[in-house]
């Protein structure tokens, strides 16, 4: 029998295991079909859609979180100063005493971690480091929190917003990836790897605008996870057909290789959300339905006692490394 399909991560043609997925952000419960690579375990579209701005309406980017952090200067330099401390240990004493002045934000998006730890993680050594967001949007939350916390060279892309954007400090382009110039220290790919068509260019071309000892930090929905298993085509992650990919840990490290980066740490970074949308989707609810509760946490479908289980259910898979979001930081090799 003649192979199937051929994996576009690792290269293998077999016959896959085949899944069907249907669109359940907007409901409009439209199939795609998809296929995992027995080989690196990437469960990925058979056919990528020709016209894929078709399934991001003027409602999907409004539906992502922006904000404003707007702060007065004197605010804005105690926080400075109260984050000197948080991510880089100094200013110790100055800190103790400004924690009596002024509270620290928590500034966590999306994502159990908190801003600091993340930092901490890749490395970023002073508020001078250079920070990338790749798919940001035409307002990046990450980028707005880093400026709150004192960070200055601020800079996010993306080939689907209007024009370029100029605001509170940040600069978003709209630039395909490869169309970017410049070096970063910390370039951030927060859920968006995973709508783009091409992968191992897309890793390659973040790879080329890094200094030498900057980071790059993926952070992407994962099948090598409890959700995939246990929900298969309901798991709200699988997003069909946004999600053009769905890595596994084995995929990301392979693509990371090829590219010619090395995995130094991988973070789940599981909310309740993974529990409760795909719970939803077993019972045909779609994100954005009425009575969605993603939509509206006053929409009673779950009782206070399932919303508790769906939040421990996710503080276990992180810890258990089985959750079905996942950070990963890699380095230059
Ligand atoms: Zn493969």
């Amino acid at each position: 029998m003649l192979p199937s399909h051929t994996c576009r991560i690792c290269g293998t043609a077999d016959n896959h295991p085949n899944f069907v997925g249907r669109e359940m952000m907007f409901g409009t419960r439209e199939e795609f079909e998809y296929f995992q690579c027995k080989c690196c375990g990437c469960l990925q579209i058979k056919d990528i859609p020709q016209d894929l701005g078709r399934f991001y309406p003027p409602g999907y980017y409004s539906l992502t979180v922006t904000n404003n952090n707007r702060t007065s200067p004197l605010r804005a330099l105690l926080l400075k100063h109260r984050f000197k401390n948080a991510i880089f240990d100094r200013g110790y004493k100055l800190n103790q005493f400004l924690a009596n002045f002024i509270k620290m934000p928590d500034l966590r998006v999306d994502t159990v971690l908190p801003v600091e730890k993340v930092l901490r993680e890749a490395g970023v050594a002073d508020f001078s480091a250079r920070f990338l967001d790749i798919g940001c949007g035409s307002g990046s939350r990450w980028l707005a929190d880093l400026r709150t916390m004192g960070f200055r060279h601020l800079t996010g892309a993306d080939p689907f917003i209007k024009s370029d954007v100029h605001r509170d400090g940040i600069t978003i382009y709209k630039r395909h990836i490869d169309e970017m110039t410049g070096s970063f220290d910390l370039i951030t790919l927060h859920h968006s790897l995973e709508h783009i068509p091409d992968q191992e260019s897309a890793i390659v071309s973040a790879r080329r605008l890094l200094t030498p000892n900057g980071v790059i930090l993926v952070r992407i929905p994962i099948v090598s996870s409890y959700a995939w298993r246990h929900y298969a085509t309901n798991w709200v992650e699988m997003d069909p057909p946004r999600h053009l990919y769905l890595h596994s840990r084995e995929s990301m490290q392979l693509i990371a290789e090829k590219s010619g980066l090395k995995l130094y740490s991988t973070i789940c970074d599981s909310l309740e959300f993974e529990f409760y949308g795909s719970e939803q989707y077993l019972r045909d609810i779609p994100l954005t339905a009425n009575n969605s509760y993603w939509l509206n946490k006053e929409n009673k479908i779950f009782t206070h006692d399932e919303i508790e289980g769906f939040k421990k259910m996710a503080r276990k898979v992180n810890e258990q490394g089985d959750g079905g979001r996942a950070c990963f930081f890699f380095r230059a090799t």
